[in-house]
């Protein structure tokens, strides 16, 4: 009769076993080994199609599932980015471009595009900023209309949290909408822009306060400064695809081209810029979006006095771990004066806002 693999293999040891007293146990122990393998691989030989089609199944879900792009980007290490904090960490804003934590690769990439922008090839890193008086002049008035109205709206703007705990929030108020990577503007979302400068929009509902928390701030000294609010979905969308071919023409893949991008553009539809509620605020002395304006008198006062107004600092320091973004003193987002005079006593962000109350 024909002797099996494990009738051989088990004859072999044995044999050597016998020969020499010295080896007997070693003999068995290999056999043990050997006969190990010997049975994990018949299992995966004779199983074969069925782990086979579990590895399709499963390439095909992680292949379909929307996050598994940048999973993979991430993965494949071309521009050697360590998995660091950094890395992940992004900004929200596309002027930022130059400030952004990048590898070394891409930071030569960025200063060419910098430099390009520079030269006004593009608009997209052109600052425009606009003081109280640009628009107020804007809305006709003189700079020191409705001095009184600041004032007045300065002292009533602030509830104690005792009385906020009675308030209940709305998930579906739009003043408190949550736009973030995991939460894109939500289908249908519904606003209307108003101008409160030539060219510069936002949601119409928040110029009042808008205003409103300027007018304060320079009658407390300061010259707030707004950059940057309402930008279109379609321009942002177009930036970010210009962004992605202009890496691929400098030989990148579309998968590098796309880590590079996301890491200098907020990905179209996560940014509060496209629904109007966003506003960059810094002030006249100091117009760049860096971390270096929390530092300032005006961003000082802001950070201070802005939720009277129903402003928060959407992304604060140290919370870079919920938010995913970077600290962004001058990026205020609108949330109406009572949750954000909750948000500020309790030091929460908005994605911590929602878990609590929402
Ligand atoms: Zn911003």
């Amino acid at each position: 009769m024909k002797k099996t693999v494990r009738e051989k293999l088990i004859a072999y040891f044995m044999g050597v076993a016998k020969k020499n007293k010295f080896l007997k146990y070693p003999s068995i122990a290999a056999l043990s080994v050997t006969l190990f393998f010997y049975y994990v691989g018949r299992h995966f030989v004779t199983n074969g199609k069925r782990y086979a089609s579990m590895i399709f199944v499963g390439i095909f879900f992680v292949g379909s599932c929307s996050f598994s792009f940048a999973v993979f980007a991430e993965r494949t290490g071309f521009t050697s980015v360590q998995e660091t904090y950094s890395a992940v960490v992004g900004t929200s804003d596309i002027s930022l471009a130059a400030v952004a934590p990048v590898a070394p690769e891409t930071e030569v990439l960025l200063k060419e595009e910098k430099g390009e922008s520079d030269r006004g090839d593009t608009d997209e890193t052109q600052v425009e900023a606009y003081t109280l008086d640009d628009i107020l002049a804007y809305h006709g008035h003189e700079s020191a209309h409705d001095e009184d109205a600041a004032e007045a709206a300065g002292t009533e703007a602030v509830a104690t949290v005792e009385e906020v705990e009675e308030w209940n929030f709305d998930a579906s108020d739009w003043r408190l909408v949550l736009i973030n990577k995991q939460h894109p503007i939500p289908d249908g979302y519904d606003f209307k822009l108003g101008s409160f400068a030539s060219g510069m929009r936002c949601d119409e509902r928040v110029i009042e306060d808008l205003l409103l928390m300027m007018q304060a701030a320079k009658k407390d000294g300061f010259n707030l400064v707004v950059i940057s609010p309402y930008r279109t979905s379609d321009h942002q969308e177009d930036n970010f695809n210009n962004k992605i071919r202009k890496y691929m023409r400098t030989g990148l893949s579309y998968m590098e081209a796309y880590k590079v991008t996301s890491q200098v553009v907020t990905v179209p539809g996560c940014s509060e810029h496209e629904v109007g509620l966003a506003l960059d605020i810094t002030s006249e002395t100091y117009l760049d979006l860096e971390r270096g304006f929390a530092d300032t008198k005006e961003g000082q006062w802001l950070a201070d006095h802005s939720y009277e107004y129903g402003f928060i600092v959407r992304y604060p320091e140290e919370k870079e771990y919920i938010t995913s973004i970077i600290y962004e003193p001058w990026h205020f987002r609108y949330v109406g004066r009572e949750a954000a005079s909750v948000m500020k006593e309790e030091n929460l962000c908005l994605e911590e806002f929602w878990d609590k109350y929402l």
